[in-house]
């Protein structure tokens, strides 16, 4: 049931459980993730989240969710009995619809044949191993913890367990990366045959190793060409290899795009516990602590960890549902968007969807607005139109 007036939906709603563990800090990084933690503190950092689905769950009541992922961080490099017991809490207390999608990130060196089958066994049907690269200089560039060959018995074992569906996430555009390097990663990749491929180029932020040696013009980075044409040989190879290229950087297998995934790109509702995790239910969003003391503390004193909440305008919640559902290649259905805001997404905007129109940026083919093939590598220009 919608209520059109505030673009409310009463979907069961996505659950995100954000693990912030790493081996080392990677020198593109800027995910919240603490490395070096004991045993100790993730342990009491588990209690911590599942205080918080409880809280969240009496606060909210929820349906039963229709997807959890555990990502972080390297949710791999935790206790298996610890993340086995959180999803049976958020099973418990959430209620999970039956088939839900439950995946899990995990790190290459981070993972054994046993880890895997008590996953496996707790419900966890999704394996999204971070790859990154096959290339061992590149990895060691980096900072990544595992080099080639971990990457291959970690997918090895993961297959051996049982893993049916498995993600492989690559990274390109690398300081010192070729052309060559690049299509050994994606062949190497491609002979796995992993249900799903997820293909991002290097994202550069400050504060981070990379990003403060390129403000100084100090990494040796691929032109924007170049990375240009990595994504284009990325979308030709996996194309060709019989993926289906469903949203800007993702790749699937008939019948496994990542439904959780799917979630965000569609713009429904999600919980995220974890420090640092942002949810969104009816017109809110709100993100947590991203301090581990302030994130247990709020707990502690039986609250939230809410660091900030805002209420989202329906004009706000409209341009999200814009600029996320054209990140799938199928587009924004528009009878959708029409039922959901009691509004056409083409008089709302119809300045800059003419503007979109005239660039041959979009189009609407089927009843879906949609990127063109020119406006693909344009996508963070089409965004714009609507922010
Ligand atoms: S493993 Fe992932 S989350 Fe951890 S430091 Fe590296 S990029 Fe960041």
């Amino acid at each position: 049931m919608k209520n059109a007036r505030s673009g409310r939906r009463s979907t069961n709603p996505a659950l995100y459980i954000h693990l912030p563990f790493c081996l080392q800090k990677c020198n593109y990084c800027d995910f919240v993730s603490y490395p070096g933690q004991t045993a100790t503190a993730m342990r009491a950092y588990c209690r911590a989240v599942s205080r918080e689905i409880e809280l969240l769950a009496a606060t909210y009541r929820p349906g039963a969710a229709a997807t959890i992922f555990l990502g972080g961080g390297t949710p791999s490099l935790l206790p298996g009995g610890e993340l086995a017991a959180l999803l049976e809490q958020a099973a418990t207390v959430f209620g999970l619809l039956s088939g839900a999608e439950i995946s899990l990130e995990a790190n290459p060196g981070t993972v054994d044949a046993a880890k895997y089958r008590l996953l496996l066994a707790a419900g966890v049907n999704r394996l999204s191993l971070g790859v990154q690269s096959f290339a061992d200089d590149l990895l060691q560039a980096m900072g990544r913890a595992y080099r080639r060959q971990e990457v291959y018995r970690a997918y090895r074992l993961a297959r051996q367990a049982g893993f049916a569906n498995i993600n492989i996430d690559l990274i390109f555009g690398l300081p010192g990366q070729t052309m060559a390097a690049w299509q050994a990663t994606l062949t190497e990749t491609i002979a796995l045959e992993p249900e799903h491929v997820a293909a991002y180029s290097l994202q550069l932020e400050p504060g981070t190793p990379w990003g403060d040696l390129a403000a100084d013009g100090a990494l040796p980075l691929p032109d924007e060409e170049l990375v240009l044409a990595m994504y284009q040989e990325a979308r030709e190879q996996l194309v060709g290899a019989g993926y289906d290229h469903y949203e800007i950087s993702n790749f699937a297998r008939p019948g496994y795009q990542c439904r959780h995934n799917l979630s965000y790109w569609h713009n429904l509702p999600y919980f995220g516990v974890g420090a640092a995790a942002a949810s969104y239910w009816q017109d809110c969003r709100w993100q947590n602590h991203s301090s581990l003391e302030q994130y247990s503390a709020a707990l502690a004193a039986g609250e939230l960890p809410v660091a900030e909440r805002e209420t989202l305008s329906l004009r706000l919640q409209m341009a999200e549902t814009m600029f996320m559902g054209l990140r799938l290649l199928a587009g924004i259905n528009l009878a959708t968007f029409l039922e959901r805001f009691g509004t056409d997404a083409r008089v709302i905007y119809a300045a800059e969807l003419e503007w979109l129109f005239s660039q041959g940026l979009v189009e609407i083919k089927g009843g879906h607005l949609k990127l063109t093939e020119r406006g693909l590598p344009l996508a963070n220009e089409v965004f714009r139109q609507f922010v």
